[in-house]
């Protein structure tokens, strides 16, 4: 089948004027038009320096208009987008390099350092801040046609936060791109008067995927934001009339918590969605009490990330339900052999549908371990409840088997986190001779509070059965997390380690 894949030209066509891409906390816009004009420009320049279809573009560079420049061009001409995380340490970037092998490397100067670090002198490259990067968007932007360009050809390739391992690049077609922002317009009734705020990495896919793309596609404003500072969170999104947003739970966190919180007037918000990790039930209690409404998403660089759909009411009642699977996804939780789980049997999430990645790049083991029986095993565990509503209980790996029984650590999370004295709670298993697993909890409390781990074991007594008490409790001062806010199981381990020589 033969798709008309250039879907910015047909909106620039639509709508030429529209905002599609401001820069916060100033009056600067991009107008659809100017937006695909600058995509030619770069896709016409890359062209002429040799760049084919199917060769990688890579770019190392904080949230800006760049990652659309690139990602868009890519897309006209077959070559496939990869934003590299710039959080990253030298040696894994120069991993994520030599892995991707890019045909050439935009980078803003921020980053100069690590280029010279991870780039060869002798590679293409170019600096996004600097003036020829202007006068290429100035200059030509005749394409050459490319022959065969299909729907199944990558557009974009986005390694895995690396939570669990080493970065996987997980390649993403132009279908799975468009299918994601299809299903999500369709399913949340996305418009172009929506206007979305990201803070969120634009190299992950919550910043690209999430939000951005498919409010691009209904011909909304994405407006381009970085650094996470709630009380200028606010102000933005206020100032540019955000009617919905993506935090991860530690965004969400520090904006309930901040005073202007209380005070602010979301007038034109329609709803605060968190995704990306387990979110503590007391941030819902948050945006009802002032009325704002609010639901949690389940996705993954792998899967659209968008999945399911919950109504706001629905979310309020069903705390900590991600929803029902959204329009052309199928969504199952199944057994070890594969067959149905029935209603309330925790059990994996395995996905279908057309917003589903392809393959990891050069790692067909992962590939098919990945892909099993058309379906897309996600790794992570869930139930349902009796009325088909999804919750995600957590990643399987992360799982605990202490003394023969299953422990689900989110739900020992969600009790501590309910603890007036506790800020944030993580737990992870750790190896011990006699149970096998040892439940072992590591918190941060709210500043001046007095709580000791005797009294949180009785706290936990009164909810939980006492193989999920947690056995080890360890107070730090801060979670550690990963670049996307979520917490760093991986180090947390490290931690309990260290502590048991
Ligand atoms: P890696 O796959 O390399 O370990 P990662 O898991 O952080 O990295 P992402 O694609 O960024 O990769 O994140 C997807 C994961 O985030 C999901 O598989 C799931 O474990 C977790 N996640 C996303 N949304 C939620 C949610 N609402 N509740 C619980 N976990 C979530």
């Amino acid at each position: 089948m033969r798709w008309e894949l250039d879907w910015l030209d047909s909106r620039a066509r639509l709508t030429p004027d529209a905002a599609a891409i401001a820069a916060a906390g100033t009056d600067q816009e991009w107008s659809y038009r100017e937006v695909n004009e600058r995509a030619r420009a770069i896709a016409a320049w890359l062209q002429g320096k040799g760049v084919k279809k199917g060769d990688r573009i890579a770019l190392l560079a904080p949230n800006g208009v760049s990652y659309f420049d690139l990602l868009f061009a890519c897309g006209k001409i077959g070559a496939i987008f990869v934003p590299l995380n710039w959080r990253l340490s030298v040696e894994e970037l120069a991993f994520i390099i030599q892995d991707s092998e890019p045909a050439l490397l935009a980078f803003h100067s921020k980053f100069t350092k690590e280029v010279t670090m991870v780039w060869d002198q002798a590679g293409e490259c170019i600096q996004i801040d600097g003036s020829q990067y202007q006068d290429l968007i100035a200059g030509p932007k005749q394409i050459q046609l490319v022959e065969k360009l299909d729907e199944e050809d990558p557009l974009a390739m986005i390694y895995t936060g690396g939570t669990t391992g080493k970065p996987k690049g997980a390649v993403l077609s132009h279908r799975a791109i468009i299918w994601n922002s299809i299903s999500t317009i369709a399913s949340w009734n996305l418009t172009g008067a929506d206007k979305t705020i990201t803070y969120l990495p634009l190299f992950h896919t919550g910043g690209l995927n999430a939000l951005s793309i498919p409010i691009l596609m209904a011909g909304g404003t994405v407006v381009l934001a970085d650094d996470f500072i709630p009380e200028k969170a606010i102000e933005f999104l206020i100032r540019h009339k955000c009617t919905i947003v993506l935090f991860v739970p530690t965004m969400h966190h520090m904006l309930v918590k901040s005073e202007k919180f209380q005070q602010a007037e979301f007038m034109d918000m329609k709803l605060f969605l968190s995704g990306g990790a387990p979110c503590p039930l007391d941030i819902y209690e948050a945006y009802k009490q002032k009325g704002l409404a609010f639901k949690e998403g389940y996705g993954l660089t792998e899967a659209g990330p968008n999945n399911f759909f919950i109504d706001p009411s629905d979310a309020d009642i069903k705390r900590g339900s991600v929803g029902k699977p959204m329009l052309f996804t199928s969504i199952k939780v199944i057994r070890d052999d594969g067959s149905d789980a029935p209603a309330g049997e925790i059990g994996e999430l395995a996905i279908r549908g057309k917003h589903a990645f392809s393959y990891y790049w050069k790692n067909d083991s992962a590939t098919e371990n990945t892909w099993k029986d058309g379906s897309l095993h996600t790794g992570d565990l869930a139930r349902q409840d009796e009325e088909g509503y999804f919750y995600i209980v957590g990643r399987k790996k992360e799982m605990i088997i202490t003394g023969g029984e299953n422990v689900y650590p989110l739900e020992i999370e969600h009790w501590l986190s309910s603890h007036p004295s506790i800020r944030e709670a993580a737990v992870i298993g750790v190896v011990d001779e006699k149970w096998g697993e040892a439940v072992t909890a590591f918190i941060v409390l709210e500043t001046e509070a007095a709580l000791n781990g005797e009294k949180i074991k009785e706290y936990c007594r009164k909810k939980l059965a006492g193989f999920k008490v947690p056995k080890q409790i360890h107070f730090i001062t801060q979670m550690p997390k990963t670049h996307v806010g979520k917490i760093d199981k991986k180090q947390l381990k490290e931690m309990a380690s260290e502590k048991q020589k």
